[in-house]
């Protein structure tokens, strides 16, 4: 029982990449993330009011590629942003 070819260093991992296959989704981001698109009350900042204000979605245009919404200041009616849903 002599003579084995035992190597100490086996395969090794690089580290940073082993513990990330069980890592656990964070805790609520994409929940949230959700529950914010499905009550469409996201707070857009408004050059008019100065503050983030709840925004009114409006379908502004259908593309090609999707439909472009843009979403509207609840107080003053500006435009504080758009988005382009791709289907
Ligand atoms: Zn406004």
């Amino acid at each position: 029982m002599s003579g084995l070819p035992r190597k100490p260093t086996g395969p090794t991992w690089p580290p940073g990449l082993s513990p990330r296959t069980a890592r656990p989704p964070q805790p609520g981001a994409s929940e949230q993330a959700d529950q914010f698109r499905s009550l469409d009350a996201s707070l857009l900042y408004c050059p008019s009011c100065r503050v983030a204000t709840p925004t009114r979605e409006r379908l502004l245009l259908v593309l090609p590629t999707g439909n472009l919404y843009e979403y509207l200041c609840q107080h003053c009616g500006t435009s504080t942003g758009s988005k382009t849903d791709n289907q």
